[in-house]
């Protein structure tokens, strides 16, 4: 006979196990079940670790709203957790014609989404900021900070085990049948295999999101859930860090630019610079001359700066090359004759800073579709 769950999230990332935190609140029989030996060791642990404001994305986007209400939310829950942050400030700089016309927008659309307290500074407000900072503008964010994502993962861990939800890694889901009853899932248990019937799945599978929507008998071409694969890549500066606040470029391409992001001992990385690849892998590919010329641009001392090459990371992206915004998909498939399967698909960045906000939506949709 089949066992039988309530809720399974498909994947132990920060965004999986948020979601298990807060749906182990009010609802018993939640499980997650994490394919690797460890909880988030994929985009979760290969990332800028950054708290976003929200000026990125544009208005009324879900990656607008999540980021917004997840900054506010990320500071709260490491005040209550005792989880360390640092609430840095970041400034976005410019130093061309084009580049001022895009903090201008930047600046708009962070107050249209409700990002507080943004200031446009001119070439003496960065310097007094950031004495080795070359610019002639930037948009300072103040909400903008870090944090360990590890913490926040620990912390999500234990709400969810607190609330008699039930964590399992090797665990990986291999099948998904639609039934009258709900769901069949094939699972993989370490070396044995098991069968386990769902009410409710959630898939927060990461850079797996689309194959898990896949293999329940979703067409993700034709629903345009298909993932593409971005990396990006790290070095440290190895020399005494040269600022103390987040410093971004204005963003081009499909990345945010290459920034300098200080961690919280203040040791400072560089990147993620943003580029596709056909399969998943974590070497640094990229030449650090080139970074070292991007950041020259507005950190000329970095030519004479020791730097040592760091990590990278994936990102899971809607948006393949060339193509323009895509927002998150977080939606109950219902209306697509899969009700009680929520996909989570294209949960790139912000997604760490978004995470308690995602799972509060993903909460309330499933209230609001029992
Ligand atoms: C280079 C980079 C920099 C970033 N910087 C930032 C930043 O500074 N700030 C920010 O807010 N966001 C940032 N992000 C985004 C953020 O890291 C992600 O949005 C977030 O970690 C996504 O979490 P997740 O749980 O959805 O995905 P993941 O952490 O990838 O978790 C998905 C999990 O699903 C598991 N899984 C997959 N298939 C199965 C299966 N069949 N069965 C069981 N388990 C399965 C995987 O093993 C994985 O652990 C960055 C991302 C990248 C790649």
């Amino acid at each position: 006979m089949l066992e039988r769950a309530n809720i399974v999230i498909v994947g132990g990332g920060v965004v999986g196990l948020a979601i298990a935190a807060e749906l182990s609140k009010d609802n018993d029989g939640v499980f997650v079940f994490e394919k690797n030996k460890r909880l988030g060791q994929e985009a979760s642990s290969h990332n800028s670790g950054v708290v976003h404001s929200g000026i990125h994305y544009p208005k009324n986007s879900l990656k607008a709203k999540m980021c917004v209400a997840g900054n506010k939310m990320i500071y709260d829950i490491c005040t209550k957790g005792g989880i360390p942050f640092k609430k840095l400030g970041k400034l976005t700089v410019a130093n061309e014609e084009g580049e001022f016309r895009e903090i201008e927008l930047l600046r708009r659309q962070g107050e249209e989404n409700g990002v507080e307290g943004l200031e446009v500074l001119d070439a003496e407000g960065v310097r007094e900021m950031e004495p080795a900072i070359r610019a002639e503008q930037a948009l300072y964010s103040p909400s903008s900070g870090i944090i360990e994502p590890d913490y926040l993962l620990e912390y999500y861990e234990s709400v969810t085990k607190i609330n008699e939800g039930v964590i399992a890694t090797d665990t990986e889901v291999k099948s998904i049948r639609k039934r009258d009853t709900g769901y069949e899932l094939g699972v993989r248990n370490g070396e044995s295999n098991f069968s386990l019937m769902v009410n409710t799945v959630i898939n927060s599978a990461g850079l797996s999101a689309d194959r898990i929507a896949q293999i329940a008998g979703m067409d993700t071409e034709a629903l345009g859930y298909r993932l593409h694969l971005c990396k990006g890549d790290y070095f440290r500066i190895a020399d005494r860090p040269p600022v103390k606040h987040l410093v971004y470029p204005v963003p081009e391409g499909p990345g945010l630019g290459i920034h300098l992001t200080p961690d919280l001992s203040g040791s400072v990385k560089m990147g993620p610079n943003a580029y596709y690849v056909s399969n998943i892998g974590y070497s640094v590919e990229s030449s650090v001359e080139d970074f070292r010329k991007d950041v020259s641009r507005y950190l000329p001392s970095i030519i004479n700066m020791r730097i040592k090459e760091d990590s990278s990371g994936v990102r899971p992206k809607l948006q393949g090359p060339g193509e323009g915004f895509r927002d998150f998909v977080i939606r109950e498939e219902g209306d697509k004759g899969f009700p009680g399967f929520y996909n989570l698909i294209g949960i790139e960045s912000p997604g760490l800073t978004a995470s308690p906000a995602i799972a509060s939506y993903v909460s309330t949709l499933y209230a609001d579709s029992a």
